[in-house]
């Protein structure tokens, strides 16, 4: 079996630590958005006991409006992957320039400038006294990404659609009768989010899920489009679980396995390879915490 040449293995743990940190923060804005919206609940509770019991319906009203706002979480956590997807990109550059094996590093440098700066091509010999080759590497290789572009990506993978359903609740009239009723029987506010606090909880807990799995999916693919820009320089790669209690089973089964970008006989293609966290058929693996490794070619 030839030896595999991973790429910036050393620095790869502290690499994904660094994506799955994003992750969370993309986490944090989805658990944001849902705690406006509580509230705002407590807000219209409190001006229902101001007005007093007569009021029924218009804080019914006030906490329906407020209850439907929950599926536009979804609005603010595009935001954020968004930015997650530019800046896993941007580390990615920066990790795999430094890493490169030199020949790797001239063979970019070679194919993308000229050899030499035409003379008095002043932009060209400014570039090459003001950067690095490590910079020089890391901006070569960075994906040129239209903000729509990674919208389409972002937009295209339905967990939109996962984060409103489960963000959606299936009897909003039904809660907010009974805030207004509290209201107007004139329970505190303490004793009617006392009873309400479960469903805003439950709520949170699925957005911040959704959410995390979607910023890590994002940072993962970002990665890959960046290994993309480096062409037959990959071979493939190789995927890597985080071992402990709560890795699948068949998650530490395939640990290792390999995926070729040009496979040969019974070697698998990247058509088989899980996008982590989603598997290779495109279900989403919640809280998978798997990444890939890739393969160097032998330039
Ligand atoms: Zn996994």
């Amino acid at each position: 079996v030839p030896r595999l040449r991973l790429l910036a293995l050393a620095s790869h743990d502290a690499h994904q630590e660094r994506l799955l940190a994003r992750a969370d923060r993309v986490a944090d804005a989805a658990e944001a958005a849902v705690r406006s919206i509580w509230l705002t609940l407590l807000e219209v509770m409190q001006r229902g006991k101001d007005r007093g019991p007569a009021y029924w319906h218009s804080t019914f009203n006030a906490v329906r409006d407020a209850l439907s706002r929950l599926p536009l979480v979804a609005h603010g956590v595009t935001r954020e992957l968004v930015a997650t997807a530019r800046d896993s990109a941007q580390w990615t550059a920066e990790t795999t320039a430094r890493s490169l094996p030199v020949g790797h590093r001239a063979e970019i440098l070679r194919r993308h400038l000229s050899p030499r700066p035409a003379a008095g091509d002043r932009h060209a010999e400014r570039l090459e006294e003001e950067y690095t080759e490590t910079d020089l590497v890391a901006g070569l290789i960075l994906p040129a990404w239209e903000d729509h572009q990674i919208l389409s990506v972002v937009y295209a993978a339905g967990w939109v659609d996962r984060l409103r359903s489960l963000t959606a609740l299936s009897a909003p009239d039904v809660l907010a009768a009974r805030i207004a009723s509290g209201v107007q029987q004139g329970l505190t506010i303490q004793q009617i989010a006392l009873e309400i606090r479960p469903v805003v909880q439950q709520v949170q807990t699925s957005a911040r899920r959704v959410a995390r799995t979607a910023g890590l999916w994002v940072a993962h693919e970002a990665e890959l489009a960046t290994y993309g820009e480096l062409g037959d320089m990959i071979d493939g790669y190789r995927i890597n679980a985080v071992l402990d209690h709560a890795t699948r089973p068949e998650h530490r089964k395939r640990d290792g396995q390999v995926y070729h970008c040009r496979p040969v006989g019974s070697q698998l293609g990247l058509d088989r390879m899980p996008r982590p966290p989603r598997e290779a058929d495109g279900s989403w693996a919640f809280n998978c915490r798997c990444y890939l490794s890739p393969i160097l070619s032998g330039t």
